[in-house]
């Protein structure tokens, strides 16, 4: 099950379950659509991998199984993202 964390971990935008900017990628680093895809240009700036779309938990489930409220709120060294992000984007994900 997803964390569904609540905030973007570089520019620490609210990103709650019904959010469609929130993006992860496979550890479920967490960004909001402009980090992810023009900040990180689909890098992760932890693992490489890339990014998908976090699927909305609907309101209707979160009390049963809810979001988590623990903030992962650590802005990254944008010349090392660059690097990263230069380093890996123009490879297929499935080749990384
Ligand atoms: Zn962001
Ligand atoms: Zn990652």
């Amino acid at each position: 099950m997803l964390d569904i964390r609540p905030n973007c971990e570089h520019c620490n935008k609210a990103l709650p379950n019904t959010s469609t900017e929130a993006m992860i990628c496979s550890f479920e680093c967490t960004y909001c659509k402009h980090c992810a895809l023009v900040v990180f240009e689909n890098v992760c700036p932890s693992c490489s991998g890339n990014f998908v779309q976090r699927p909305i938990r609907p309101s209707k489930m979160i009390e049963k199984y809810p979001a988590s409220s623990k903030q992962v709120f650590k802005p990254k060294d944008l010349e090392k993202t660059k690097l990263n992000s230069n380093a890996f984007k123009n490879i297929l994900p499935e080749k990384r």
